[in-house]
């Protein structure tokens, strides 16, 4: 019997000989936004006879994730946004339709990144599917983060959960619930690909915990294009001096960019970050004003190199954008550079191009 419960919400899985039986009671401290977000959000009702579960995820970086727990276990899976594209403004094709219509789950990270395609798959899904938005299960709403990207009025918190090591790993032991209960009879499977991810995501944070330490606290500054670094922030002790890009994903105002240049300026960043998914000649601008480096290299959700290398991974992601932070800062990133990020566990996924 496996017992899963979470502060903002209550869920059982209670599995019997061949029957999973799922129930959610949302507690007192429950706000009525939160909870009709997080409403049957990542319950099984019954698993699978017969088959393998059908796999759907959104953004490469979760789909990395998932692929891992899934290993060989003859699930099939699907990433649905394709890599490089803003996965905030991302409108599903009519193609993705038929894709989640044989879905037997949809990973997503929720939290209101990704609601056109969740739209598409709530009208698409068939009615034994499980829909699990992973950042929305695992994040009680008292831990959302709003700053300058996400703000508070515009009702969407920072999503980016999957940049903070131990939150990933959270998320891949929701999909290991998840697909356990979907497929019992691989569960012991799931359970050792999710424990060797699992270790791997935990050097990943040690090692970023002692690169981190290379810096002067009061160096720890991230001034990036696209506001993915929060949650990462807060678990390592840096600060999200700003951000450019606005809750609109248009350009920022003159007065938004001389006031992060002014702060660029009185906190003596050291570098600032672009990406390649959101090119940007505001830091541009910024870095040749405040004769700040400039690095335009993060990758956001886009994993290195091609599906099948080791790279094309949630570790890969992690650990090149972790380097290029740690070294434009100034710090000593061989703790990072030492790790091996060999996939313990075959990726199957289809990424979207
Ligand atoms: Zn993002």
């Amino acid at each position: 019997m496996k017992l899963l419960i979470k502060r903002f919400t209550a869920v059982c899985l209670v599995v019997s000989v061949a029957v999973l039986v799922a129930c959610s009671t949302d507690d007192a401290t429950d706000s009525a936004t939160n909870s009709e977000i997080t409403a049957q959000n990542c319950v099984v009702g019954a698993p699978l006879v017969g088959r393998a579960p059908r796999v759907v995820a959104t953004v490469a970086p979760i789909t990395s994730l998932v692929a891992q727990v899934v290993g060989d276990t003859g699930a099939s899976i699907v990433g649905l946004v394709p890599e490089g594209t803003n996965s905030h403004t991302f409108e599903p094709p009519p193609s993705a339709a038929a894709v989640l219509e044989q879905a037997d789950v949809v990973f997503m990270n929720g939290l209101v990144l990704e609601e056109p395609t969740k739209d598409l798959a709530q009208s698409n899904i068939g009615t034994a599917a499980v829909l699990c938005e992973l950042g929305t299960f695992v994040l009680p709403e008292s831990e959302w983060l709003y700053d300058f990207s996400f703000p508070k009025e515009g009702g969407k918190p920072n999503p980016h959960l999957w940049t903070n090591p131990p939150m990933a790993k959270q998320y891949a032991e929701v999909v290991l619930q998840v697909l356990s209960g979907l497929d019992p009879t691989n569960a012991a499977q799931y359970q050792s690909n999710f424990n060797l991810v699992a270790e791997q995501i935990d050097q990943l944070d040690a090692a970023m915990a002692v690169a981190t330490l290379t810096i002067p606290a009061t160096a720890r500054l991230l001034l990036t294009y696209h506001d993915a670094y929060g949650y990462f922030a807060k678990h390592y002790g840096w600060t999200v001096v700003g951000a450019i890009q606005p809750s609109s994903f248009d350009e920022p105002t003159p007065k938004d960019v001389a006031d992060l240049i002014a702060q660029v300026r009185e906190r003596k960043v050291r570098a600032i970050f672009g990406s390649e998914v959101f090119p940007s000649s505001i830091l541009d601008q910024i870095g040749a004003e405040t004769s700040t480096r400039y690095i335009d290299v993060l990758r956001d959700d886009d994993l290195p190199g091609v599906s099948g290398d080791d790279a094309h991974s949630w570790q890969g992601l992690m650990q090149f954008n972790f380097i290029t932070m740690i070294e434009a800062l100034g710090g000593d990133a061989s703790a990072l550079r030492a790790l091996s990020m060999a996939l313990p566990v075959a990726d199957s996924a289809r990424y979207t191009q």
